[in-house]
């Protein structure tokens, strides 16, 4: 196990008691740190809190009183907690200074090992990708943060050659001051969270503490695209290794019709990557440009696009059934997404739709309806949808749920046909996640 050095704290608050917070106190115990943890909503009876407690943590549940900061020399807060949160304004005013846990992680992390991935959009597609790709150029590779396992648990577990994986998320790059990825990447960053960050100023601050303490040594990969992407970039120290899906011939990664290139060189045919959606190629774009930087290969990039069928649940492709196309985007919970997969296809389409009611008005999504030749809607919002199949003389049937969908689905189509779920609504109605959802999808077409 590797522990702290160097690390001038002794009385520390852990504010927020999920997986990262957890993770953060058992470090701190083990390196001899007093660790106080304060959570709202934990109880004390809890198998891992009275677990902490055994270890010797002060354990404070159901409130968050000013005397948690009492003899407080460090913060490490759970990323979602706003920094408007009373204590922690009062924190700020103390001068604490308040981290997250990735802050910690980073100081567990060998020199040169650390990949941090982040952006509004496609994170989770991206990592996924590079970790993948990674494991095919006979990397070794451990993947954290936003994805799984809590950051700090996994950085204790690493050799001196394993790249260390980050997805990291704006709220977690808040709280970094000497974290440090070799390869740091920024996708994109779009208007999102503001209620968080307040301002998008502060949002795109955020993102961009991603390359504060880069150097000369490291790499930023940045999309070419994204005005406030290479607007940051402009200001970065590290090597810079844009990717572009627009523009053509630039030194970093880009495609035509045909190949996707690095530099003047020729990566992966197009033809051969199974992935859809156009969102996906600023995704597999980004995903090169990041793997060539942390020294993977071009065979072990190929191998991953000619396989990879995407994350599940997003835009994955399940399996052919009597050639009819099965995908499932139970992520798609917004009208948003589920315009961006139908633009994945051109082939006739059969949409699975329906979910909890907000009062959307599904109208949005008529430009996007062109080669839906049915939809199987379902949940509190079929009755909307089914109006609005009506009025585009779309054949439509209704089901009781996702199950019954794919049944009605298969016995209305023809051969090559696409069978989409992508519900634009959340799952709530009748689902407890957009997972079940999706693993009852796939059940169900694999039940066919
Ligand atoms: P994240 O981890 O950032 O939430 P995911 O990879 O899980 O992203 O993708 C979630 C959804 O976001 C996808 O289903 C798709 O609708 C959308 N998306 C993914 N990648 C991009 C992108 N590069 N640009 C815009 N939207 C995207």
């Amino acid at each position: 196990m590797i522990e702290l050095e160097h690390f001038p704290y002794k009385n520390i608050l852990v504010l927020g008691l999920a997986k990262s917070g957890t993770a953060a106190a058992k470090l701190l115990l083990r390196n001899q740190c007093f660790v106080r943890v304060n959570d709202y909503s934990s109880s004390k009876e809890e198998a891992h809190v009275q677990k902490l407690m055994e270890q010797g943590a002060e354990v404070i549940v159901g409130a968050h009183p000013l005397t948690v900061l009492e003899d407080i020399d460090l913060i490490v807060k759970n990323p979602g907690i706003s920094y408007e949160n009373v204590l922690l304004v009062e924190a700020q005013n103390r001068d604490i200074p308040i981290i997250t846990e990735v802050e910690l992680a980073g100081k567990l992390a060998p020199e040169q090992s650390v990949i941090g991935i982040t952006g509004s959009n496609g994170k989770t597609t991206t990592t996924t990708l590079v970790e993948e790709m990674l494991q095919k150029s006979d990397l070794p590779v451990k993947l954290a943060g936003n994805i799984g396992t809590a950051a700090t648990e996994v950085a204790q577990t690493l050799e001196a050659d394993d790249h260390f994986l980050l997805e990291l998320s704006s709220f977690q790059l808040m709280g970094i001051d000497t974290f440090h990825p070799h390869v740091a990447a920024l996708l994109n960053v779009h208007a999102a969270h503001l209620d968080y960050h307040g301002s998008m100023e502060n949002y795109v601050q955020a993102k961009a503490n991603i390359i504060k303490n880069q150097t000369a040594e490291d790499y930023f990969i940045y999309n070419m695209d994204d005005t406030v992407v290479t607007r940051i970039a402009s200001e970065a120290k590290a090597k810079l290794i844009g990717f572009s899906t627009q523009q053509k011939h630039v030194p970093g990664v880009w495609m035509d019709e045909d190949y996707f290139y690095f530099k003047e060189e020729k990566i992966v045919s197009r033809k051969s990557i199974r992935l859809v959606g156009n969102h996906n190629l600023e995704n597999i774009a980004a995903a090169i440009a990041i793997v060539l930087s942390a020294g993977g290969s071009k065979d072990g990039v190929r191998k991953v696009l000619q396989t990879f069928s995407g994350v599940k649940h997003r835009l994955q492709f399940v399996q052919a059934v009597e050639d009819r196309l099965f995908y499932n985007d139970s992520k798609a919970t917004n009208m948003l997404a589920t315009e961006k997969a139908l633009q994945a296809f051109e082939q006739p389409t059969i949409l699975l739709a329906g979910g909890l009611d907000r009062g959307d008005d599904f109208h949005e999504l008529i430009p996007f309806l062109s080669h839906v030749k049915s939809m199987v809607v379902f949940g509190e919002t079929k009755e909307h949808l089914q109006s609005l199949a009506n009025e585009l003389h779309i054949h439509v049937e209704t089901a009781m749920n996702v199950e019954e969908a794919v049944n009605t689905a298969y016995y209305i189509s023809t051969a090559n046909d696409v069978i989409l779920l992508s519900p634009a609504c959340a799952s709530w109605d009748q689902y407890s996640t957009f997972e079940e959802r999706g693993d009852l999808f796939i059940q169900a077409v694999e039940a066919l």
